[in-house]
C-alpha cells in the first residue's frame, strides 16, 4: 500500500520513518515533507493546506491511507474530502478537528462532557471581555480562539496585562480572524504533561504520557516556541495513572463527538496540567504534538499502518498498541534567533556520526537537500532523539548525540527531562 504523509517537521519525518519500515507499505508520499522524509519517502511539493493539491495527489497515486501530521489540513477539511473520495483518513472530519482549532468550541465541549478544565468565558464583544476581566482579577489566561500557531496565549499576571491581550487580539487584530472572539479562563498552576489516544470514534487505545518544553531557553525562560524537546514517560503521569485519566480526558470527548454526529478519528491529545486539584485539560490537538511524536514513536513497538487504518475504519483494539518499556528523550535543535527571525541554508554537518549510535535517530524539521548535502531550511532544524533504560540514560544518549551534529549558530536546551528527572528521584 502507498501511504501519503502530510506536513513537513519533525513529527512527519519520524511518521514516514516509522511507516517505512512497515512491511504492509510499499511506498510513502510526503507533502511537502523535507530533508528528513526524503531519505525515506518521496517528497511532494504539495503544500498541507492545499486541500484540492493533496486529493488530486492521492489520487493519481492510488494511495490507501492519508495521514495528516498538522492540524492545518484536518482543519480544512483533509479528512472530508478523503471521506468523499473513499480513501481512509487518520485524522478527524473538520467539525472534530475544531477540538484543536477553536478554542470556544474545545471549551464548550469540555464542559458538555464534564472534563475538567479552568472556569472560563467566551466573547466576541470586546467591551463584555473588558468587564469580565476587571470583575475576575487577574491572574488570568486570554486565548485567541482560532489558530495561531501557538502565539495566540497570554498568561496575564495583573488586569492590565489581560486587558492589553484583549485590546491586540480584539481590537488590533493582531492574529486576524482568529482573534475574533477569545476564551478567557482562570490561570492553573502546575506541571504539564501529554497524554496522547488513537481514536477509532468510539475505541481508544492510549499511548504512554509524554512532556514538551515549549520555552525557548533552559529553565522554562524565554520566549513559547514549537517545542525545544520532549520525552516520554512524563513521571507525573505514571503509567497506574494513564486508565482513570483517560475516564477523565479522552472518553467522555469520544462520547460527546459521537453525540455530536462526528465520532472522533485519529490521535487525540490532551494537555494536561497536574494542579492541587487533579488533572485539568488545557487544550485539545487533533494531531500528534511535535516533538512528542519523535520520542513516541520511538517507543511504539505496534503496527503503526495497521492502528492507523483501523482508526479510520472503525476498527481499533486496544492490544494493537504496544510500547517498548523504555524511555525516549527528544532534543531539538534550532537555528539561531529562533523563535524569532533566523538565517537559513546553512550546512549541517554530523548527521550520520549521530545516527550511528545505539538507540539514536535523529528526526530532520527545517531542513532540505541541498546539492546533496543538507542545510538548515526551517527554526527547528533537528530532533535528536534516543532511547534509553532510564530517563537519565535517554539524556545522556540525545545529548552524546547532539554533540556530534551541527551547523552555524545552533542552540539547543541543556535540561530536557529534568523535570522527570527530578521527579523520579523524589
Ligand atoms: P500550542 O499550540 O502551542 O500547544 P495553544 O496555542 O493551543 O498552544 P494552549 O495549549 O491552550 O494554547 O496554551 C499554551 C500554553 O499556555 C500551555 O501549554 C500552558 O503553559 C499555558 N496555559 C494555557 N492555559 C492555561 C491556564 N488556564 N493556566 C495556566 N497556564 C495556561
Amino acid at each position: 500500500m502507498k501511504v501519503l504523509v502530510i506536513g513537513s517537521g519533525g513529527r512527519e519525518h519520524a511518521l514516514c520513518w516509522k511507516l517505512s519500515y512497515n512491511p504492509g507499505v510499499d511506498a510513502v508520499i510526503a507533502a511537502p515533507g523535507n530533508g528528513g522524509t526524503a531519505q525515506v519517502a518521496r517528497n511532494v511539493a504539495v503544500k498541507d493546506s492545499d486541500i484540492q493539491g493533496l486529493m488530486a495527489l492521492a489520487k493519481a497515486e492510488g494511495v490507501g491511507l492519508v495521514v495528516a501530521g498538522p492540524e492545518a489540513p484536518l482543519v480544512a477539511g483533509i479528512a472530508d474530502a478523503c471521506a468523499a473520495a473513499g480513501i481512509p483518513c487518520f485524522g478527524p472530519d473538520a467539525f472534530a478537528a475544531r477540538l484543536e482549532g477553536s478554542k470556544a468550541f474545545a471549551k464548550t465541549v469540555m464542559r458538555e462532557a464534564g472534563v475538567p478544565t479552568a472556569p472560563f468565558g467566551v466573547f466576541a464583544d470586546v467591551g463584555e471581555a473588558r468587564a469580565y476581566v476587571r470583575a475576575h482579577g487577574a491572574p488570568l489566561v486570554v486565548k485567541a480562539d482560532g489558530l495561531a500557531a501557538g502565539k495566540g496565549v497570554v498568561v496575564a499576571r495583573t488586569v492590565d496585562e489581560a486587558l492589553e491581550a484583549l485590546d491586540d487580539m480584539m481590537v488590533k487584530k493582531s492574529f486576524g480572524e482568529a482573534g475574533a472572539a477569545v476564551v478567557v479562563e482562570d490561570a492553573l498552576q502546575g506541571e504539564e504533561a501529554s497524554f496522547l489516544a488513537f481514536c477509532d470514534g468510539e475505541q481508544f487505545a492510549l499511548l504512554p504520557s509524554a512532556q514538551d518544553h515549549k520555552a525557548a531557553w533552559e529553565g522554562d525562560t524565554g520566549p513559547n516556541t514549537g517545542g525545544m524537546g520532549a520525552y516520554s514517560p512524563a513521571p507525573v503521569l505514571p503509567q497506574d495513572k494513564y486508565a482513570e485519566t483517560a475516564e477523565l480526558c479522552i472518553r467522555p470527548i469520544l462520547r460527546r463527538m459521537a453525540e455530536l454526529g462526528h465520532p472522533f478519528k485519529g490521535v487525540l491529545y490532551a494537555g494536561l496540567m497536574f494542579t492541587k486539584d487533579g488533572p485539568m485539560v488545557l487544550e485539545y490537538n487533533v494531531r500528534f504534538g511535535d516533538p512528542e511524536c519523535q520520542p513516541l514513536l520511538m517507543r511504539l513497538d505496534g503496527d503503526l499502518l495497521q492502528i492507523m487504518l483501523a482508526c479510520a475504519e472503525g476498527r481499533l483494539a486496544p492490544d494493537m498498541v504496544r510500547v517498548r518499556q523504555q524511555t525516549a528523550l527528544c532534543v531539538v535543535v534550532a537555528a539561531p534567533g529562533y523563535p524569532g527571525s533566523y538565517p537559513k541554508g546553512m550546512a549541517i554537518h554530523g548527521l550520520a556520526e549521530a545516527d550511528a549510535l545505539p538507540g539514536v535517530k535523529v528526526f530532520q524539521a527545517g531542513t532540505a537537500v541541498k546539492d546533496g548535502g543538507i542545510v538548515t531550511s526551517g527554526g527547528r532544524v533537528l530532533g535528536v532523539t534516543a532511547l534509553g533504560d532510564t530517563l537519565a540514560e535517554a539524556k545522556a544518549r540525545a545529548y552524546e548525540a547532539v554533540g556530534k551534529v551541527g551547523f552555524e549558530g545552533a542552540f539547543f536546551r541543556r535540561d530536557i527531562g529534568d523535570k522527570g528527572i527530578a521527579r523520579s528521584r523524589a
